[in-house]
């Protein structure tokens, strides 16, 4: 038997709630296999800095380094608002994806047929939309040097070098091979030269896999495209600023924020976590989605633990959740045969999944 060391940081207001199910989910889906989980958890966010004085003390760097993987729920809210911006909880969640050296986002957008009405899209573009956008993290404009700012001017500088590049885009091919082996780039290489620099490394990496199908798009097409047509894509790979706007965008295809999940990985060890925040408006109600954070744990089996058919248990018992008509209140108005609870929708697909 197997066991994996998971470090749990459920964090501030609906976190600790969307935590709890997907550890349900996660228990009940290691009873069909040979492995199970030793969780430990570790503060972070507003509740580390109410505790210790600190949104990201020590020991949570330590019990994450020791885990195989890092499941993480939501920072921050207004309490924590008025902070100085180092102790507050957002500089925390920077800070820990820094100190972990995780360079890569990866955020999948899926639209679930059952869930086609919530799109703001006509059903017709979004039916089947499924696709990854791997974004570099730790690099490009908002780490660049020189940036500053004066009354009168302000300045940032997108940087990439070629090793930064090469890490990414290996990313992006590696997960392209094991879905539909296409890759689309997206640069500004029309008007950049670091996008110019990008566009060649990538087509370097490409030589490496030749199973996949490489293209390039400019980011302003890349835009447009994604509202066109978004079932041409399949893996996104961009910079940290054109990934932060179009993975967003991606996002909203699906209709519901509280349904979609990411991973933060590159290092030895990555983070696990929904794309929403504490949601501090629902926190405590028992009304929170837990979807997005379950799907992020089935991602933290694929891709940190090699679990694939453990990670296909839980996206097949999330469709058939949503399917057979189970909502919670984020998604009552879309074909609901059933409103249940935050715990009652993790019990339900804690259960779909250990079948
Ligand atoms: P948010 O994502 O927390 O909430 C936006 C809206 O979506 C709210 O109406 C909320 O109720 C709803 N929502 C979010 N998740 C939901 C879920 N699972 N189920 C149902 N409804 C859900 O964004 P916000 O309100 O801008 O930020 C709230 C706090 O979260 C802020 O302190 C912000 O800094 C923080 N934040 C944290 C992270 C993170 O931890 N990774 C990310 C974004 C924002």
């Amino acid at each position: 038997m197997k066991t994996y060391k998971i470090a749990l940081i459920k964090g501030d207001g609906i976190g600790p709630e969307i935590i709890d199910e997907a550890v349900k989910v996660l228990d009940s889906v290691a009873s069909c296999f040979d492995f199970d989980f030793e969780y430990e958890e570790a503060l972070m966010g507003g509740c580390a800095y109410d505790v210790t004085g600190d949104p990201l003390p020590q020991e949570t760097i330590n019990i994450a380094l020791n885990s195989d993987a890092v499941l993480f729920g939501a920072i921050g809210g207004v309490k924590w608002d008025k902070l100085p911006r180092e102790k507050r909880p957002e500089s925390g969640l920077l800070r820990f994806r820094k100190e972990l050296g995780v360079y890569a986002n990866l955020r999948p957008a899926v639209v679930y047929d059952e869930l086609i009405n919530a799109s703001s899209l006509k059903p017709s573009v979004v039916k089947g939309v499924d696709l990854m956008v791997v974004r570099e993290l730790i690099g490009g404009i908002y780490f660049g040097e020189p940036k500053g700012r004066d009354e009168n001017k302000g300045w940032n500088t997108m940087v990439y070098t070629r090793d930064e590049i090469v890490r990414i885009a290996h990313q992006a091919f590696k997960i392209a091979m094991t879905r539909s082996k296409k890759v689309c780039s997206i640069d500004k290489a029309n008007v950049l030269d670091v996008s110019q620099l990008w566009r060649e490394v990538v087509e370097d990496v490409a030589k490496e896999y030749p199973e996949v199908e490489l293209s390039h798009m400019y980011v302003d097409n890349a835009a447009m495209q994604l509202i066109r047509d978004p079932k041409q894509f399949d893996v996104m790979l961009t910079g940290n600023i054109f990934g932060d706007i179009l993975s967003d965008e991606a996002s909203m295809l699906s209709g519901s924020i509280g349904l979609l999940p990411s991973a933060s990985v590159g290092a030895k060890i990555g983070v696990y976590e929904p794309i929403h925040g504490s949601a501090p408006d629902i926190a405590g109600q028992g009304i929170a989605n837990p979807i997005a954070t379950i799907a992020s744990a089935s991602m933290m089996l694929r891709y940190a633990l090699g679990e694939n058919e453990a990670a296909d248990k839980i996206d097949n018992a999330i469709k058939r959740a949503l399917k057979e008509g189970y909502r919670t209140k984020d998604l009552a108005a879309y074909d609901a045969k059933e409103v249940c609870s935050t715990s009652e929708m993790g019990s339900i697909i804690a259960n779909y999944a250990a079948k």
